[in-house]
C-alpha cells in the first residue's frame, strides 16, 4: 500500500481542532511490524500488516490464537509501539507521538474494551459510577457529567440497572458496562479485544447488536476482535489476520434476484488480501491438499486469471519441451531471456 498523504499532528492530542477530511480513514497500518524480543528469541506478532479502516465502519478482526490480532489493538490504543511500518489513526501518527501525548491519545481517543467486561470496571462501584469515574478523572464535573453517563446507559441499554453493582449485574450486562465505560471520554475509536469471549452465543449477539447500534447512533468506528467465524452477520466488513498479516477480507454484498416480487438477500465474500509487493497468502488446507510447498508455476489464463500450479519440488527444473520454447521466444522478448538464463544457471548448479 502506498500511503501518499502523511498526515500528522504531533503536537499534542488535539479533538475538536483536528481538521481533517470526511473521508479520510479513521485507521491506516502501512507495513506494520511488531518483534517482541524474550531473552534471545525474537517473536514476530505482526510482518508487514496493511490496513485501512474508514471513518464509521464496524470491522471485525478473526485470525487463530496467536496470530497477531491483541498486538494490533495493543498498538491501536496506544498501548504498545509497534518495531517497524507506520500507523495513523484519525491522521495523528502514533509513531511520532511523545509518550505524553499517547497518554492523552489513550484517554480521549480511544475506548478499550476487553474480554472480561469487568477488568474495566471498579467492583464496588455502582454502574452509574464506574460510566462516571472516567470523566471524573479527566476533570469533568457536575450534571453534564451524569446527564452524559446516563445518556450512555441508556444507550448500552441498561439505563434501568445503573444502580447496581458489578456483582449484581450478568456477564453481559457488565460488558455492557465497560462499553459505556470506554465512551465515558467520547473517542472516536472503539477498539475491543475478544469481547464476546466469555459470554454465551445470544449474549454475544446481543452485545453485537449493541455495537451496531453505537455505531449507529454515534457514528462510531469500532473495531472488534473475534474467534467467531459468525461475526461477518455483524459488521460491515471482516479481516482476517494470519501470520501477523491480512490473509482475507470478507465483504458483504446485497444482491437482488429478478422474478415476480425481486428479493433482496445478502451474500458473504470472502477474497484474498494481496499486499503492496503482490504478495498472497494460500490458505494452509489449500497447500496440504495440492502437496505446493515452496514453488509454484504461475499461469495466466484465457479468461483473465491467474492459475497456481504444483510443481514438483524434487524436479522443478525446466523440461525440455519449456526449455526448447523459451529458446525461440528468447529471441524475440527480454523477459523469456532472463528466464532462460535463470534456468540455465539452475542447471548449472545441480
Ligand atoms: P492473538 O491476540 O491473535 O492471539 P497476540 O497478538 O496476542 O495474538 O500474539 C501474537 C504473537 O506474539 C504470539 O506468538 C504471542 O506469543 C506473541 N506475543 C504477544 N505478546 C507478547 C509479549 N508481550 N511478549 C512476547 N511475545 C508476545
Ligand atoms: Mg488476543
Amino acid at each position: 500500500m502506498t500511503v501518499t498523504e502523511t498526515p500528522t499532528d504531533d503536537a499534542a492530542v488535539s479533538t475538536a481542532e483536528t481538521a481533517v477530511a470526511p473521508d479520510h480513514p479513521m485507521v491506516v497500518c502501512d507495513n506494520l511490524v511488531k518483534i517482541y524480543k524474550i531473552a534471545e528469541l525474537e517473536v514476530f506478532a505482526l510482518q508487514g500488516l496493511d490496513l485501512v479502516v474508514r471513518r464509521g465502519e464496524l470491522l471485525g478482526i478473526v485470525g487463530a490464537s496467536g496470530s497477531g490480532k491483541s498486538t494490533l489493538m495493543n498498538i491501536l490504543g496506544g498501548l504498545d509501539r509497534p518495531s517497524a511500518g507506520r500507523v495513523w489513526v484519525d491522521g495523528m501518527d502514533l509513531l511520532n507521538l511523545t509518550d505524553a501525548a499517547l497518554d492523552a491519545y489513550r484517554r480521549s481517543m480511544v475506548g478499550f474494551v476487553w474480554q472480561q467486561g469487568a477488568r474495566n470496571l471498579i467492583p464496588y462501584l455502582n454502574a452509574l459510577e464506574n460510566v462516571e469515574l472516567p470523566m471524573t478523572l479527566a476533570g469533568q464535573a457536575g450534571r453534564e457529567k451524569r446527564e452524559r453517563a446516563l445518556e450512555l446507559l441508556e444507550a448500552v441499554g441498561l439505563a434501568e440497572r445503573r444502580g447496581h453493582r458489578l456483582s449484581e449485574l450478568s456477564g453481559g450486562e457488565q460488558q455492557r458496562v465497560a462499553i459505556a465505560v470506554a465512551l465515558a471520554n467520547n473517542p472516536r475509536l472503539l477498539l475491543a479485544d475478544e469481547p464476546t469471549g466469555e459470554l454465551d452465543s445470544n449474549t454475544a449477539l446481543s452485545i453485537y447488536k449493541t455495537f451496531r447500534d453505537l455505531n449507529t447512533r454515534y457514528g462510531l468506528t469500532i473495531l472488534i476482535v473475534s474467534h467467531d467465524a459468525t461475526i461477518a452477520r455483524h459488521v460491515d466488513r471482516v479481516v482476517a489476520i494470519r501470520d501477523g498479516k491480512l490473509a482475507t477480507e470478507t465483504v458483504r454484498q446485497k444482491v437482488t434476484s429478478a422474478g415476480e416480487q425481486s428479493q433482496h438477500s445478502e451474500i458473504l465474500e470472502e477474497l484474498t488480501v494481496l499486499d503492496s509487493a503482490g504478495r498472497l497468502q494460500i490458505p494452509k488446507e489449500y497447500l496440504e491438499r495440492t502437496g505446493i510447498k515452496s514453488r509454484v508455476r504461475l499461469e495466466m489464463t484465457e479468461d483473465g486469471g491467474i492459475l497456481i500450479r504444483p510443481v514438483n519440488e524434487q524436479q522443478h527444473a525446466p523440461t525440455a519441451e519449456a526449455l526448447g520454447a523459451a529458446l525461440s521466444e528468447a529471441q524475440r522478448t527480454r523477459r523469456a531471456r532472463s528466464t532462460l538464463s535463470r534456468w540455465l544457471a539452475r542447471l548449472i548448479r545441480r
